[in-house]
């Protein structure tokens, strides 16, 4: 009678990405790790994990060998794969990343003079379908894990040759999270992953240097602020109800004098960027643009105007340059900074509004047999 020998039952290996001291130090003593060292070891882990990059136990030195062999069996301090990466004309860099479940996100690396800032997703897809964005074609397939979000800064920062993390003279020195997805709609897990990159232990990102912009999900502005405590961006578009509610559908819950309200509140000592896509014939005339200052009164505020950035089957198209300037001296004279965004990477599909993956949400047999596997 044939003998069958089935083949070792290997434990999925536990992606550490993501984890702070805390959890990892948990980690540790659920791996057998005494309670007394567990803290020691975990700060080590984590200064090789964020400050050092690694992503091998075997380059861990100052670890034990015993824990580094431990760490191979049973940890996955592995990336996310890249499936693309795009360099544009202008300097600007994307990803397209496949996590371990086979969806995919993109990730935008911006240089300026000065400074870079890596724009982060923390949806495939998205919850909502603002009609002038692309990733608002996608369905919601998934939120992001904080590990995926993390990791999103690792990957830049292996690209850029970014390790060991230094204080001074970084190429990837901001975070903006616009990518891909309404953060809010995820905000554990955003909170948890932004949380990390401010560690100063670790990624070490100024919250000064970090910008998170929402669409409008009134009940968390306040909390993030709180909580949190970063640059507010909002995506407002629009200074009319009925053409918001069209634009950017969440209005439909939290019409435009909520979001005001919920901005006045914002626990943030900074200006709340305010950014309003420029539509030829939309949204773009001086009535908008007077609207807009009456609006922001009393909010602390700069008016970001973004040329639109035109995507395959877009039902828009940008206002003229010179329509630009008239409605961005109607907000300046009234006070507010109203900068027109530089289009960056827009060769790419990178600027603003423009990101899409392939990604779509698994069909219900491909669940079950995933469920039942
Ligand atoms: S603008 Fe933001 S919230 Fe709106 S569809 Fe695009 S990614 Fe989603």
């Amino acid at each position: 009678m044939a003998v069958v020998v089935e083949p070792p039952v290997v434990a999925e290996r536990r992606s550490l990405i993501g984890l702070d001291r805390t959890a990892l130090a948990a980690w540790l003593v659920a791996q057998g790790e005494q309670e007394a060292s567990s803290r020691l070891r975990a700060r080590q882990l984590f200064h090789w994990l964020y400050v050092r990059g690694a992503t091998r136990p075997d380059v861990m030195t100052t670890l034990p060998k015993s824990l580094r062999v431990l760490l191979e069996e049973r940890a996955n301090l592995e990336r996310p794969r890249i499936v693309a990466e795009q360099r544009s004309e202008d300097g600007t860099r994307k990803w397209l990343l496949r996590f371990t479940d086979g969806q995919e996100v993109e990730t935008v690396f911006i240089p300026e003079e000065d400074r870079g800032a890596l724009c982060v997703s923390t949806q495939v897809g998205c919850t909502l379908s603002c009609r002038f964005c692309h990733t608002g074609t996608m369905p919601l397939v998934r939120n992001l894990g904080p590990g995926e979000i993390v990791a999103q800064i690792l990957v830049a920062r292996d690209a850029l040759g970014e390790w060991p993390s230094a204080r001074e003279g970084r190429l990837l020195t901001n975070l903006v999270v616009m990518g891909m997805g309404e953060p809010l709609f995820n905000y554990d897990q955003v909170k948890a992953a932004i949380l990390l990159a401010l560690d100063g232990d670790g990624l070490g990102f100024s919250r000064r240097r970090v910008t998170l912009s929402t669409s409008g999900v009134v009940p968390k502005i306040e909390a993030w602020g709180r909580e949190v405590g970063t640059g507010l961006a909002v995506s407002l578009h629009a200074v009319r109800d009925e053409l918001r509610d069209e634009l950017v559908p969440i209005n439909r819950k939290w019409p435009i004098a909520a979001l005001l309200d919920a901005c006045r509140r914002y626990p943030v000592r900074r200006p709340i960027t305010f950014e309003y896509v420029m539509l030829r014939g939309i949204n773009d005339s001086d009535a908008d643009a007077r609207e807009l200052v009456r609006l922001l009164r009393g909010i602390p505020a700069k008016v970001n105007l973004i040329p639109f950035n035109p995507w395959p089957g877009a039902p828009y198209a940008c206002s003229p340059a010179g329509r630009i300037r008239a409605f961005a001296a109607i907000v300046e004279a009234a006070g507010y900074p109203s900068p027109v965004r530089t289009p960056r990477g827009r060769d790419i599909l990178a600027a603003c509004g423009q990101l899409k993956t392939a990604s779509s949400r698994p069909r219900p047999q491909r669940l079950e047999r995933a469920a039942a596997s």
